[in-house]
């Protein structure tokens, strides 16, 4: 028998960004998956920066940069020919250290995350699948079997089901997995491919009714191409040959191309659908168990190592008694609203992108190239375009965390704003796995009166922070005027309010993050 305080099952992109943020909070916990090793496939390329900025907190953001490649431009292909381009180049400058997509194999991507976990003294259980779950309310006690066929119990507190989109965890539990399936088969095939459209931009092929991307990949002439087939090619997924996929390809550029090697293909159905509710007693889901949608946009395994990142903390300071486990509750509450918006925008882009109906058809293909990089000259347009693919507009500003009180150009539940101060990234103050408390232009009698009633009771989970009120705070909160930030350990902004007194605070974190006889947060 094994005993833990988490069982994560699967050690997937999910599984190990969960693995990883659990190893920052000391968590004890068991990581197991069915595979040999991390995946050798490309799969998901497309990293965004709101995951960037959170592998920074832990040193891995550079490292996994310097492993892909930047997409900082966009052509437009039809019949061979470009139609136009947009610089995406500056998409999220001022919005985050990292303003761009990067590209990279999820195969590397994995592989660092595994090293990290390495390095930290743990390790997957690999080759292990888990069988079996009973949660009696105490505790959730799992059968898993090992490579030589032997099964043996694993007791744990909380189980955590990072097991992919077919999640035996999700059937066991009854959880519901409502949605569609879209019509389309897709593909994807990283090729090496010699062409005359250089190899520094995404090219977007804008077929009548089909979608072809090609994203370039780090190494010479390296691509991956995703794709659909047209509607009616009802073939199964593993009745697809190469061949077929090389021939619409072509077909659907109207040209010939010169693809010197293939180094992976597949093809799969795709599908929208997300559950009914990320946690059922002591279990929860995250990732493709939780949610499954188009291509578009890069956003699913990104989505992934966000619920992680939200759960981690939570599940930390319950562990730690430091919370009442009713802050668990706040995981489904946030992810579940996340998911259903997800599921709503990646529909919205695929509809755009790969649409038989004629309107839509004509404005993608004979509007969209001329006017797309023009459109991304307005602040406006770019902004909210950044802060929805980069995931850094994410926020739970309904959410039952979050409280404030003022007038601010962000709100309470929002990630914290990105901003430098002399020249230093704000991100650099806010990288330990502890709620900050930011106070901006408090007079010294405020500050002192704030930090011996907070740190009194808190010095251990609340990092305490005096900052001048510059230009650029003002800009970011919309606020002119002295006011304080209390940041998650997420970095969301959970209260934010002009009323310096530590009273409201208080009283907001002793709703959530205290538990009687024990140290509250
Ligand atoms: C061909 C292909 C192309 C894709 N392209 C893109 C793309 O371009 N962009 C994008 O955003 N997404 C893409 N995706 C999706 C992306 O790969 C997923 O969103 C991402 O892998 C989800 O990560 P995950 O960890 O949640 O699940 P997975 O990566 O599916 O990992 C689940 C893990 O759980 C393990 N497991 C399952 N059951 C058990 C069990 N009972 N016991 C132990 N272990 C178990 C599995 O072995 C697996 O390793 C693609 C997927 C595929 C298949």
């Amino acid at each position: 028998m094994i005993e833990t305080d988490v069982l994560i099952v699967g050690a997937g992109p999910t599984g190990l960004a969960l693995a990883v943020q659990l190893v920052r909070y000391g968590v004890d916990f068991l990581i197991i998956d069915t595979k040999e090793t991390t995946t050798p496939f490309s799969r998901a390329i497309g990293v965004q920066a709101r995951t960037l900025e959170i592998y920074d907190q832990i040193g891995l953001a550079d490292k996994l940069v310097s492993l892909g490649h930047r997409a900082e431009k966009a052509k437009f292909l039809k019949g061979g020919a470009v139609l136009g381009e947009a610089n995406l180049s500056e998409l999220g400058v001022g919005q985050s250290p990292y303003p761009f997509v990067l590209l990279v194999e999820q195969g590397l991507h994995e592989e660092l995350l595994y090293n990290h976990l390495k390095g930290n003294g743990h390790d997957v259980l690999w080759r292990h699948e888990l069988l079996s779950l009973a949660d009696d309310g105490e505790a959730v006690a799992a059968d898993v079997r090992g490579p030589d066929g032997t099964v043996f119990p694993v007791k744990t507190r909380y189980i955590v089901a990072c097991d992919g989109a077919k999640s035996s965890v999700r059937h066991k539990l009854g959880l519901t997995f409502e949605g569609d399936t879209v019509e389309r088969l897709f593909y994807v095939a990283d090729i090496e491919l010699e062409w005359p459209h250089g190899h520094d931009a995404l090219q977007v092929n804008l077929g009548e009714n089909t979608l072809t991307a090609f994203f370039p990949l780090k190494g010479e002439n390296r691509w991956r191409i995703v794709g659909t087939f047209p509607k009616g090619h009802n073939k199964d997924e593993a009745a697809v040959p190469y061949e077929e996929i090389e021939e619409q390809i072509e077909h659907d550029m109207g040209v010939k191309l010169d693809i010197k090697k293939v180094n992976w293909f597949s093809v799969y159905n795709v599908h929208s659908r997300a559950v009914n509710a990320f946690s059922k007693g002591r279990c929860f889901v995250a990732g493709d168990a939780a949610h499954i949608h188009t291509p578009a946009g890069a956003q699913g395994m990104n989505t992934g190592i966000q619920d992680g990142y939200n759960l981690a903390w939570k599940l930390a300071l319950v562990l730690n008694s430091c919370a009442d486990e009713k802050l668990l509750a706040t995981y489904n509450e946030e992810r579940l609203v996340n998911a259903r918006n997800l599921l709503r925008t990646t529909d919205r882009f695929f509809e755009f992108a790969a649409s038989e109906e004629w309107l839509i058809s004509f404005l993608r293909n004979n509007i969209f190239p001329y006017v797309f990089d023009t459109a991304l000259k307005f602040d406006f347009v770019k902004n909210e375009l950044f802060a929805t693919v980069s995931q850094t507009g994410i926020s739970y500003s309904d959410a039952s965390l979050s409280a404030e009180s003022g007038k601010f150009a962000v709100k309470a539940g929002d990630r914290m704003p990105w901003f430098e101060l002399d020249g230093t990234s704000v991100y650099d103050e806010i990288k330990e796995p502890r709620f900050h408390l930011l106070v901006f232009g408090a007079d010294e009698g405020a500050w002192k009166k704030m930090s011996d009633e907070l740190g009194a009771k808190w010095q251990d989970e609340i990092i305490l922070r005096s900052l001048p009120l510059a230009d650029e705070v003002k800009r970011a909160f919309g606020n002119e005027g002295p006011f304080l930030a209390l940041l998650r350990p997420d970095n969301y902004i959970g209260y934010l309010s002009d009323d310096l007194s530590a009273k409201t605070l208080k009283e907001y974190l002793e709703r959530y993050c205290s538990r009687s006889g024990r140290p509250a947060v």
